[in-house]
Parts: C-alpha cells; structure tokens; sequence
C-alpha cells in the first residue's frame, strides 16, 4: 500500500469515525410538574456524548435552564443550541423549561386539566436520529395523568415513546393531563388513536362517527388510508360559526391530524363541513417545502369536494358548482404572479386545485377512462409515500409519473409554476359540459358530460 493509499485511508476511517459517533441507546426521562409549570429534563448518552443538541426552533429564546451542575461542560448557545464540550462518556445533559399559558400560534396551551405542549419547548435532542440507536422517551407524571405524543409507544400504557427520525425543526404537541384517549378502528388496517380534549361521552359518540365517515372517505376514493396508525387530536372549543374552525397537520414525529371542534354543533352539520376530509387528504403526500405548499394545499383543495362527492356526501352538481366557485374567487384574488411566489391564500389553494383537476382530467383522457388522479396517488401511496423527510417537487411528481404510461404532472409543474395568474379554465370546464365564464352557478345534472360525473364516482 502507497503511502498515498495510506493517508486516503486514514483520512476515511477519521472521517467515519466523527459522523459516527457511537450511541448506545439514549435515554430521556421527562418530569412534568404541572402545578409548578415545569419540566425537567435529564438527555443520557451511553458511549460518546453528541456534540449538540437542537430544538429545532431556530428564531427563538427558548425558556431554559442548564442544571448548574453541568456547566461549564454543557452550554446554550444564543443562536439556539445546546453544546457539549468535551467529557467522559455515559453522561446527562440536564435541563428545566417553564411551560406558562402562551397562546401565539397555537404552540401551548394550559388549563386545569390538561396541557397541550409544543415539543419545540422542551425537547432538545440530537440533530440525527439513527434507528438503529433509539432514543427512548419516558415521561414522568402524576398517577391520574395520561399522555398523548406523536411517537409510536416502547410498551402500552408505560408512557415510555421511542423517537422517530423526522426532521428536529418539523413541530408537534404532546399532551398532558386527564382527557380521553380513544382507539378507533377504522378498517382492518387503520387504527385512529384519539386525543379527545374537553368533550363528553356523547360528543366523543358523535365525533367517532364523524371520523369514520371521513376517514372512509380517503379508504374509498384512494383505496385505503395512507399512515397506519394516524393520531388526532381532537379539542373541543365550544365555539365557531362552523363545526371545525381549525385543522392542520403537524408532521414532528408522526404525521398528526390537530383538529379543533365545536362539539355542540349537530352531526349533519359535521357531515356538511369540508375541513377533515381536507386535513385527511393531506396524508397522501410527504411533506414538501413551503414555497411550494400550493401542490398540498391543492390536491387537498380539490378532494375534499371530489371525495365527499364520490362518497355521497354531496351531488356530483354541487361539487362542481363548488369548484367553480372557488376557482372564481381565486381567479380574482390571483394577481399577476406565479403560484409559487404570491402570498395569496386563495390563489394557493385553488390554483393548486386547478392543477389536479388539470391532471385528473388528462389522465383520464390520456388512459381513456382506465386510470384516473386518485388511483394514481393510490399507487403512489403503496410504492412511495414516506413521512421521514421533506421532499422537493421534482422528487415528488415524478414518482407520480412513474405511475403513467407517459408523463402528465412534470411537464405540467414546469408550465404551470411558471405561469403569471390564475390558469385559464376555460377550454377545460368546456369538457365537463360547464361553462366557466357565465353560466356554472346555474349548472344542472343534465348539463355535465360523461367526464365530469365520472369525476365524482367511484369505480
Ligand atoms: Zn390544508
């Protein structure tokens, strides 16, 4: 061997060496004091210590406190990280944080009974999670309480998660207190696993319903439900003119569906209301930057008309008259910039909306009625879908292509996401037997071409 060869492989086996540090399994017991509105932390490393830790929060000062007795070994850093100097192995990091009400952005919230926490608060953890070193999470609380994380639990009713290797700036909650944790089936896969926060037995009855109609509405329009189990948190909040004021999907750990509900309002109301086959639609795909959240936001946009119609929640008439009244109000909110760069909400979403209508509509043609937008991502889902890490559009619509006999949605993003203005509907709607400029308020039954009630049916 040269000596060449020789420091080559020196310089590998150091190289190795450093971004592998050797982990045995890491350890974190987490005591939450609600009362006193703290938690304590003790991070334990068996072999060498990381050489950071992160919360993933990067713009904040987070509320914390290095137990006294680490420094000067263990240090945070202002621009948000914890370093660890050099020291023996099998080591603790130790640390408090406070966890007072705050209501901005919906990160925390606290009240007698229980508190909903955003994992950004309190957990700093190493930047990788490799599975084969697990982190174990246990949490130590008072006898009465229960806790709800978004991680897959090391044993059942032990309160002890193992972490998932998702990205540490991605958010999630974890809740503690007294609420009613429910497990429901949903088909022979798919389990619901329930946090139900402020509701009575009767509005848990009606709720439970309520999921499982929507929850059947991915089943049936994609063929079957994308994450087996799926977490949803359910807060009741007793108020809002609709039945669900608010939704959103937080992807730290699991993807989680958050939901916040009036439970007083009726169950027909709950039927009539979008909002959770939209949030439920947005499990289809991984999580894609934000610059370009018009391609989740769209596909949600769009099925959640097409998949209540295809359900029988509302007519194939009503579902296009939706459509086109939403693709309205965004043709006249878009301004003249691309999707990608306008702040508008309503261009976003049902410009996004478009653009799967577009492609479901030329897969359609394309495959003379064999294929179609959903049984494309239903393919997607059994080949592809993966909750790990953040994806890039290319990455995304190609693998959607390879579900095609020829390619529909890469040379239409390349069009598309360079477009100024909402696109023009027009010659498209013409095929569904609508006409887009004038008359689709008034369209009836008899007016939609094969195509367009074929949209809105299962085969
Ligand atoms: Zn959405």
């Amino acid at each position: 061997m040269g000596i060449l060869m020789k420091i080559k492989l020196l310089f590998l086996m150091l190289m190795l060496f450093r971004i592998t540090p050797i982990f045995a399994t890491s350890d974190y017991q987490v005591d939450i004091d609600r009362t006193k509105q703290k938690i304590h932390v003790a991070a334990c490393f068996k072999g060498s210590m990381p050489h950071y830790l992160i919360n993933g929060d990067w713009q904040r000062h987070p509320d914390i406190l290095i137990a006294p007795k680490t420094k000067p070994y263990v240090y945070l850093n202002y621009w948000g990280s914890i370093e660890i100097l050099k020291q023996p192995p099998d080591k603790c990091v130790r640390y408090q944080v406070t966890i007072a009400s705050e209501s901005r952005y919906r990160r925390q919230f606290v009240n007698r009974n229980f508190s909903i926490i955003s994992t950004h608060k309190w957990l700093w953890r190493p930047k990788t999670i490799d599975s084969s070193d697990p982190v174990i999470i246990t949490f130590n609380v008072s006898d009465k309480d229960h806790v709800f994380t978004p991680w897959p639990p090391v044993l059942h009713g032990k309160n002890q998660f193992s972490l998932t290797s998702t990205p540490p700036e991605w958010d999630s909650r974890i809740i503690v207190g007294t609420f009613t944790q429910q497990v429901l089936p949903l088909d022979k896969k798919t389990d619901f696993e329930i946090a139900y926060l402020n509701t009575n037995p009767s509005q848990r009855q009606k709720l439970n319903q309520v999921l499982k109609v929507n929850g059947n509405n991915i089943v049936k329009t994609f063929q079957g439900f994308p994450q087996q189990p799926t977490k949803i948190i359910v807060m009741n909040v007793n108020r809002g003119r609709g039945p669900v004021p608010f939704g959103q999907i937080l992807r730290g750990g699991s993807a989680v569906i958050w939901l916040y509900v009036n439970a007083t309002k009726k169950s027909v109301d709950f039927i009539n209301d979008w909002t959770i086959t939209h949030e439920m639609t947005h499990l289809m795909m991984p999580y894609i930057a934000s610059s370009d959240n018009w391609i989740s936001e769209g596909l949600a946009s769009y099925f959640q008309y097409v998949s209540r119609a295809q359900n029988g929640q509302i007519t194939a008439v009503e579902a296009w008259r939706k459509l086109a009244s939403m693709y309205e109000s965004g043709k006249e909110s878009a301004g003249d910039q691309t999707i990608r760069e306008t702040s508008d909400r309503m261009f976003t979403y049902w410009g996004g909306a478009a653009f799967f209508m577009l492609s479901d509509i030329e897969i359609r043609l394309q495959s003379h009625g064999k294929l179609n937008l959903q049984r494309v991502f239903a393919r997607f889902k059994a080949c592809c879908l993966s909750y790990e890490s953040s994806w890039r559009p290319y990455r995304f619509f190609n693998q959607l292509d390879k579900q095609l006999d020829s390619p529909v949605f890469i040379p239409m993003y390349r069009k598309f996401s360079k477009t100024k203005g909402f696109p023009n509907l027009h010659p498209y709607f013409k095929k569904l037997g609508i006409n887009f400029d004038t008359t689709w308020k008034k369209i009836k039954a008899e007016d939609l071409t094969r195509l367009a009630n074929n949209i809105m049916i299962l085969d």
